[in-house]
């Protein structure tokens, strides 16, 4: 039996979007998977049809290069997406002066370029049907920037904002965009990235299962951030009230006493 209801996942070869696409073909979705290295889907995409009844095809696409993303944007636009997970991803561990030009541009235009295209690609439609969840897989670091990783952060900072400001653009249409905010997660994101996982503390990593679960049943729940990690949910409930008393307190229209000149 296959279910009506249809997943579009980015990054899917490996790692999160991997087990993204495991999990909603367990919920009956039908999937369209979307990475560069064809054969890694292709046998992910086989594993899941033997396993499960939903419909799997698959798409190589490289989602820093123009045709690509404009393919992307098309399957969204045409077909009737139900859930689009925006997870692929990079984050080249240089300093900003160290890293190549091209390690750059390619961070800026997958993790920022394509993701705002797909999801506004996406959005019309599930408009119209009145029903649709955009799930945008960003990063602790959407609000920590460390040395070696101010692109890579700035990168998740703006796809926190921005999901921020389109689910209030698109809830009274029925449509959820969820941000998710991993941190450390035990996947192959840190050997691309130039970084050996064994470096870091083990204590804070989880495996993308674990990442992928709770994400799923933040998402159940209606959250639109989503922190797995994060056992104490007031850190997160301060930090966000704090930001919203910062916003007010910036609203005075004539500058502070302290920058008064003599
Ligand atoms: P991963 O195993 O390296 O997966 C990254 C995925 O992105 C792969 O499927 C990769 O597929 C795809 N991808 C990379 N470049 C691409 C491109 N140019 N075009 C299309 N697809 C591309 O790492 P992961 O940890 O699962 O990462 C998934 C997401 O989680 C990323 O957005 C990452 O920033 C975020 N995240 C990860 C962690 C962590 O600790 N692992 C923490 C916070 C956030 P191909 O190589 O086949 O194209």
């Amino acid at each position: 039996m296959s279910s009506s209801k249809t997943a579009l996942i980015t990054g899917a070869s490996s790692g999160i979007g991997a087990v993204y696409a495991e999990r909603l073909a367990a919920r009956g979705y039908n999937l369209v998977l979307v990475a560069r290295r064809a054969d890694r889907l292709a046998s992910l995409a086989e594993k899941l049809g033997q396993a499960r009844s939903a419909s799997v095809r698959t798409i190589a696409a490289d989602l820093t290069a123009e045709a690509d993303i404009a393919q992307i944007e098309h399957v969204l636009r045409q077909e009737s997406i139900d859930l689009l997970v925006n997870n692929a991803g990079m984050g080249p561990s240089a300093s900003t002066s160290d890293m190549s030009d091209a390690d750059a541009a390619a961070t800026l235009t997958l993790n920022v370029a394509a993701l705002m295209r797909l999801t506004r690609a996406a959005l019309p439609g599930m408009r119209a049907r009145k029903l649709g969840a955009i799930v945008n897989v960003a990063s602790v670091l959407a609000f920590h920037a460390l040395p070696l990783t101010s692109l890579y952060s700035a990168t998740k900072a703006f796809v926190l904002t921005f999901s921020r400001g389109v689910q209030q653009e698109v809830k009274a249409d029925g449509v959820l965009v969820q941000a998710v905010l991993p941190a450390g997660t035990i996947t192959e994101f840190y050997e691309s990235a130039g970084l050996s996982i064994d470096d870091f503390d083990p204590r804070v990593f989880m495996s993308a299962e674990q990442l992928v679960d709770a994400a799923l049943s933040g998402l159940d729940r209606g959250e639109d951030v989503t922190l797995p990690s994060v056992h104490d949910l007031n850190l997160w409930a301060d930090y966000d009230a704090a930001r919203q008393r910062l916003f007010a307190g910036t609203q005075n229209g004539s500058p502070a006493p302290r920058y008064a000149t003599a």
